[in-house]
């Protein structure tokens, strides 16, 4: 049994905005971050001891040595251990707050999954590095309405807009689909201020906070983009509500079945996700791929990590696999076929 202590949130009771009634609303509410880098890392460090009552962590990469500069809740060991960034962050965060109930989920969040894993929550808070898994967000959130928050950063800019589905503008009028990969910018080729990263998650955490203890009026319309070198702050006011979705249409969320192979933005790096999800027994996996001369330098209970070449496979007992060293789907589906099987 959780025993709430009750002197932890004594500070944040003080205040007017919080209260006892705020503080009992905060415990009784269950968040998603989807996506645990930079933003999910210092969101979710917020959310824990601010003392929300559930949070649900979803991330399908594990942690590398160039995450330290920025992501807050790992370290060295994480990275000699190749842990899934949502099991490191929970037992970090496990370590700040028992009182709160984790929940890690190493995996890609996708149509196929997205229901199940938002279903029963009362926010959905982004902490994803892509617009394609931003777009099935913005339509699951309509879908569920489910609010949900959507925050980025790169280079010295953060941006947060908070999106109630059927009241506000969501993410689709203010950008009618997904920036093409190669205009866009991510942390991999523009790099990213440690301190941005700070700004963008404080804004998202607060509005948040506003949504979860119902201070609606006070939620910041439309869009809040922050320069963190040049300390300027500017916000786009989109007026709601949206009307994107007046034909009940969700291309996202349909899309095509089959196995997915997604190009890592930036990352030099492919994802494979099998047609059907099926758990590979990792153990007899990694007895198969020693017998065929592969060197496993890495093996945990979520993942094995073997070098081919020029090329690491990473794969994750779901079935689904990283391919770093290409960024060409054939290469990637290659490997997946020769070494996982299909
Ligand atoms: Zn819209």
């Amino acid at each position: 049994m959780v025993v709430y202590h009750h002197d932890r949130y004594s500070r944040q009771i003080r205040l007017a905005q919080v209260g006892e009634a705020g503080q009992k609303k905060l415990r009784s509410a269950g968040v998603v971050v989807v996506g645990c880098g930079a933003l999910g890392s210092v969101l979710s460090d917020l959310l824990v001891r601010a003392g929300v009552g559930r949070l649900r962590i979803i991330d399908r990469d594990f942690v590398e040595l160039s995450n330290l500069q920025r992501q807050v809740l790992f370290d060295e060991v994480d990275v000699q251990q190749r842990l899934p960034k949502s099991e490191a962050a929970v037992r970090k965060l496990n370590h700040i707050n028992t009182e709160v109930q984790l929940d890690a989920v190493v995996d890609d969040l996708n149509r196929g999954n997205v229901h199940a894993l938002l279903h029963g929550y009362d926010l959905i808070a982004d902490g994803t590095d892509n617009f394609e898994t931003r777009f099935l967000l913005n339509e699951a959130s309509h879908q569920l309405n489910t609010p949900w928050v959507y925050a980025a950063c790169v280079g010295t800019t953060g941006v947060v807009m908070p999106i109630i589905p059927h009241h506000s503008a969501c993410l689709r009028c203010i950008l009618d689909q997904p920036p093409p990969p190669d205009i866009n910018p991510t942390c991999e080729t523009a790099g990213v201020l440690g301190s941005v990263v700070h700004l963008a998650a404080a804004v998202q955490f607060t509005e948040i906070l506003k949504m979860l203890l119902g201070h609606h009026a006070e939620i910041t319309p439309g869009l809040i983009s922050i320069d963190g070198w040049r300390n300027r702050v500017v916000r786009v006011v989109v007026e709601g509500p949206c009307r994107c979705f007046e034909s009940q249409n969700y291309p996202y969320l349909k899309g095509q079945s089959g196995q997915q192979a997604i190009v890592m933005c930036g990352r030099n790096a492919v994802q494979i996700i099998p047609s059907s999800t099926r758990l590979i027994p990792l153990e007899e996996m990694a007895d198969k791929l020693l017998a065929t001369g592969a060197m496993l330098p890495i093996r945990n209970e979520f993942l094995i990590q073997m070098h081919i070449n020029e090329y690491t496979l990473t794969l994750f007992s779901t079935g689904r696999a990283i391919i770093q060293g290409t960024a060409d789907l054939a290469t990637a589906r290659r490997l997946y076929a020769q070494y996982i099987g299909n």
